[in-house]
């Protein structure tokens, strides 16, 4: 074991601040373009679960680098419309919550899956994540430029993700160490 160097311990602890700090799903109060835009900045469920997505598609590499988040973003918006349409998925904030422990905990990992696996479980997340707003979308004022405003913060953030996997290999399994107990804190409701 050699002791972790302060960069490292800086990016837990900034996790494990955050993960302390922002509460897990703040109101859905649902508003045009600004509402959208701010929604996944200002839940720790939804930031740390698209963040992890672009560093795990980062980790991975490849064609993954972009089939990933592609998955991810254009399920959330399939499952916003299945809620929109009346679909009943259920046990959403525990499906969003076990999306930052499974992806952190695949990030600590650091495993190669297959492009086509990557997907497919990105898409699934997504489905939880896109579900749990598309409830709150027929109440928008603008839900057209809701919907744009909450696509464009998750591409962003997953933008976060990838060029946050530049700290290096080491400090990114740290990341999703970080990433996986606040997605376990958050299942566990503290
Ligand atoms: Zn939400």
């Amino acid at each position: 074991m050699t002791p972790m160097k302060p960069p490292r311990i800086i990016v837990l602890a900034a996790l494990c601040l955050f993960a302390g700090t922002a509460s897990a799903h703040p109101g859905h109060a649902a508003a045009g373009f600004a509402g959208g835009l701010v929604h996944p900045l200002l839940g720790a469920d939804h930031l740390l679960a698209m963040i992890a997505i672009g560093l795990w598609a980062a980790q991975q590499g490849g064609r993954a680098l972009w089939a990933v988040p592609a998955a991810f973003a254009g399920t959330m918006m399939l499952g916003g419309a299945l809620a929109w349409s009346g679909w009943v998925l259920p046990h959403v904030e525990t499906g969003i919550a076990l999306s930052v422990l499974v992806l952190g905990l695949l990030i600590a990992a650091r495993r190669q899956w297959s492009v086509t696996a990557g997907m497919s479980l990105a898409a699934l997340f997504a489905l939880f994540h896109g579900y749990a707003h598309g409830l709150e979308i027929p109440q928008a004022a603008s839900p057209a430029s809701y919907a744009v405003g909450f696509v464009l913060a998750t591409l962003s953030l997953h933008g976060v993700g990838i060029a946050g996997s530049l700290i290096g290999r080491r400090a990114t399994r740290l990341a999703g160490m970080g990433i996986a107990a606040a997605g376990l804190a958050l299942m566990l409701g503290v």
